[in-house]
């Protein structure tokens, strides 16, 4: 089973979301900080990591850098999640080491496009 970690302090948003990717058949796993994301992520390892931005303890952009410098982490694929597109968020998104980067309110055709599009080259390589 495919599982994703949720890191998002606000509860609404972090239940939305978890309940609407159940449904799709992903595994959830929660964080609500940042500090506690990187220990969910090392203990779980998860398929793949969607990051709020804006956390308590260890924001998204510090908990992205801190996964991506670890080698045991690095390969799991992390979508940021921005309340406000501001101009240069994706960039900077990119630059901290996320692989994609969306919007809040959240889509959720199009979010799911783009967790599944990150899901896929592991699958074939597993297949192979
Ligand atoms: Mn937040």
């Amino acid at each position: 089973m495919t599982t994703i970690l949720i890191v998002e302090d606000n509860e609404m948003n972090r239940d939305m979301l978890s309940r609407r990717l159940e449904r799709k058949g992903y595994q959830i796993l929660i964080a609500v900080d940042g500090a506690m994301g990187i220990e969910v992520a090392r203990a779980k390892m998860p398929d793949l990591i969607l990051m709020d931005m804006s956390l308590p303890v260890v924001d998204g952009w510090e908990a992205t850098r801190r996964i991506k410098r670890d080698k045991s982490l690095k390969h799991i694929p992390i979508i940021a999640l921005t309340a406000h597109a501001m101009a240069n968020d994706r960039e900077k998104a990119l630059d901290a080491g996320c692989d994609e980067y969306d919007t809040k309110p959240i889509e959720l055709p199009r979010l799911l496009g783009k967790i599944e599009a990150l899901l896929i080259p592991p699958v074939l390589e597993r297949a192979s």
